[in-house]
């Protein structure tokens, strides 16, 4: 069975993409399970090039198996897209979410609610093959809200507001944010190229 490595460790996301594509005759495993231990450096300018940068690495260092890495963060119109790529270290600690979420209620302060919209993305790039690389983003809208509502989920979940649901990200329970978040819409895309090429094929 072909081998395909997620270049993360991060055991929630890597749960998502294997129930996504369990209909593929593929493995599917983790950074660690591969036996790899690498910190890339992210250092693209878009999610989709900072998540071609950790496929890439990892798929150079790899023997016969494809892999996948995904990028994702929250981008704030007013803000000119900021926190974008550095949504993790948007407070300078990588993965302080308390931090970030302080920094960016103190950056929307006395803002009204037209002008509060974001959205958070999620890019995501599988390398099959050298002449193989299918690149997808998945996108959801929202609007930032004063103060953090909600316990579920992580990062800037309770700040982010989705009106067509009328509550935050972390109010939702995780099947209804992983039917409808970024990255459920970029691993849906995914799978459609997928199917895609292996009829071409
Ligand atoms: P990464 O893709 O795991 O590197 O995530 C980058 C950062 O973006 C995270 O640390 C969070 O701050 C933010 N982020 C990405 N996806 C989500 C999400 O679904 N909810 C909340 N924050 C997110």
């Amino acid at each position: 069975m072909k081998k395909l490595i997620v270049a993360s460790n991060n055991v929630k996301k890597i749960k998502e993409i294997k129930e996504i594509l369990s209909k593929y005759p593929i493995e599917i495993v983790s950074l660690k399970e591969a036996g790899i231990n690498v910190d890339v450096e992210e250092n693209g300018e878009t999610f989709i090039e900072n998540a071609y940068i950790k496929a890439n690495e990892i798929y150079k260092m790899v023997d016969n198996a494809m892999v996948l890495a995904d990028d994702s963060g929250l981008m704030v119109d007013c803000l000119g897209g900021a926190p974008g790529v550095y949504s993790a270290r948007f407070a300078g600690e990588h993965g302080n979410d308390k931090k970030n979420n302080e920094k960016l209620i103190g950056l929307l302060q006395g803002k009204k609610t037209e002008e509060r919209k974001g959205k958070f993305v999620c890019a995501i790039v599988l390398i099959i093959d050298s002449n193989n690389v299918i690149k997808v983003q998945g996108e959801v809208e929202g609007i930032i809200l004063e103060e953090e509502k909600g316990e579920n989920g992580f990062g800037y979940d309770p700040l982010f507001y989705v009106p067509e649901h009328k509550v935050t990200f972390a109010e939702m329970d995780a099947v209804l944010k992983n039917s409808i978040s970024h990255r459920a819409k970029a691993l849906k895309k995914l799978e459609g190229r997928m199917k895609e090429l292996m009829m071409e094929g």
